[in-house]
């Protein structure tokens, strides 16, 4: 084992004892889901497990060929070829399902004596939540459940605090933002990353959410506050669960028409926008449904033009008269300005659609539609930031500061030695900035400490 690889291990160690403490003495700060003995619990563990696929086969001539040990193995590094022998078709695991438990003490002691790195449950109700097969567990009903995440955002932040490494050891090529499809220095496909959150992305995550939530769950669906929950995620996004046994049958198509109908998916522009006795007139705020958020749409998108990756000729024209247009928009009743020129009904029926589309287009999908999903544990400590899952109610979430309010560790300070390879970014904690570090020891408050230590950015010294 390197050093590296040991400094790993007490690295997780040091979290896990942290995560233990955390979890023995802070019960009343996890959100007990209705219904317990229903839902199937599942951890991801600190340790990967790992299982090198034996393979035996023979060539041309009749020599038998064997690839694979068949060995398993944990590990605290993700593992990419078998420990044992080298083979590279290794499968791995982090995941620990199919748990459950029969009351909230039950799950209290499950978390404080094996103090995971991540715990979920199911959004879903089930006969038997242990059974390790979906078609045995007897789904009873779901929460309709959304994951707004800054990842699917495509955010411009990315770029500037994302990071990635070639996996070739004779390589370690290193670039900023997402990896690229192939190593432009070796050619290999796989590379280690590394995902930072800042304040740019969590406050889109969040102004999103608001949006789902107000516009959305509340104003078109109507369904009522006090039956939907929201929570920060601990990394780079928020959850909304709604809790209404009038949605728990719902099945996945159904769950995926809501999806398709807050996406603006079938908006019909030329409904919208008309041309009347020589006026193009579009709809007022109060219409119900998308109709009347198409101005508000319109706003944001022509607002945000600049970063508009499309190239279609009203680009330009909306660029110089964005102004105009928006003066327009703004008013109580909303008009398509006349002063944008050269932009006809056509068009702006055209503009309208983006809009519309840019406007409610951010839904994680696979997760609203997947009844058998799990989802993190509201109280529970998210083990890539050390950050608390937190419940929120609306007025908190408009103010909510991840980096202030989700960090639970308060005493004490911890040394940890920063990774050569690209800088960690600078980041703020507790209203403290931080950083921008590299291969260096630095002497840190226990909540900036264990952020960067599960993040992976940083080790125990
Ligand atoms: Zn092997
Ligand atoms: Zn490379
Ligand atoms: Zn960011």
């Amino acid at each position: 084992m390197s050093t590296r690889n040991q400094d790993r291990t007490t690295t997780i160690m040091k979290l896990r004892l942290l995560f233990h403490e955390y979890y023995s003495n802070n019960p009343k700060s996890i959100d007990i889901p209705e219904k317990i003995h229903a839902r199937e619990f599942a951890f991801q563990t600190w340790e990967h497990n790992w299982h090198c696929i034996e393979r035996r086969s023979k060539d041309e001539s009749g020599t038998e060929i064997r690839t694979g040990c068949g060995k398993s193995g944990k590990s605290f590094q993700p593992v990419k070829i078998c420990p044992n022998c080298g083979s590279s078709e290794v499968r791995t695991t982090s995941w620990n399902r199919h748990i459950g438990y029969q009351s909230s003490d039950d799950l209290l002691k499950g978390l404080a004596a094996s103090a995971p790195h991540s715990v979920y449950h199911s959004a879903a109700f089930y006969q038997v939540p242990i059974a390790n097969y979906m078609h045995e567990k007897e789904w009873q009903g779901a929460e309709l459940v959304f994951d707004i995440d800054a990842d699917h955002l495509d955010l411009p932040c990315t770029n500037d605090h994302d990071a990635w490494r070639c996996d070739n050891k004779t390589c370690h090529y290193t670039g900023t933002g997402n990896p690229p499809e192939a190593c432009p220095n070796c050619g290999q496909t796989s590379f280690s990353t590394r995902k930072w959150i800042c304040e740019k992305c969590l406050t889109s995550a969040r102004k999103y959410t608001e949006k789902l939530y107000d516009d959305f769950l509340l104003g078109d669906f109507g369904f009522d506050p006090d039956k939907i929950q929201l929570n920060y995620s601990g990394n780079r996004g928020y959850h909304v669960r709604v809790r209404d046994p009038q949605i728990y049958t719902l099945d996945s198509n159904a769950r995926v028409e809501i999806v398709h109908y807050i996406m603006g998916l079938g908006f019909r522009s030329d409904k919208a926008i008309v041309t009347e006795r020589g006026s193009t007139w579009m709809p007022t705020r109060e219409f119900p449904g998308w109709a009347g958020k198409v101005a508000d749409a319109m706003v944001e998108f022509i607002r945000n033009i600049d970063s508009y990756s499309g190239n279609e000729k009203w680009v330009g024209t909306l660029t110089d008269l964005k102004s105009e247009a928006l003066e327009g928009l703004l008013r109580p009743r909303p008009v398509l300005s006349r002063k944008v020129k050269g932009v006809g009904v056509k068009t702006w029926q055209e503009i309208a659609e983006k809009a519309v589309e840019s406007y409610g287009g951010e839904i994680d999908r696979p997760v609203t539609h997947d009844i058998h999903r799990v989802i993190r544990l509201i109280g529970s400590l998210n083990g890539k930031t050390g950050f608390e899952v937190s419940l929120l109610n609306r007025e908190q979430l408009d103010l909510f500061s991840p980096f202030e309010d989700a960090t639970v560790f308060k005493d004490g300070t911890l040394k940890v030695l920063f990774h050569k390879g690209p800088a960690t970014p600078s980041f703020k904690i507790g209203g403290e900035l931080y950083g921008p570090y590299s291969d260096e020891s630095v002497e840190l408050p226990m909540d900036a400490a264990v952020f960067v230590l599960a993040k992976g950015v940083a080790s125990i010294e």
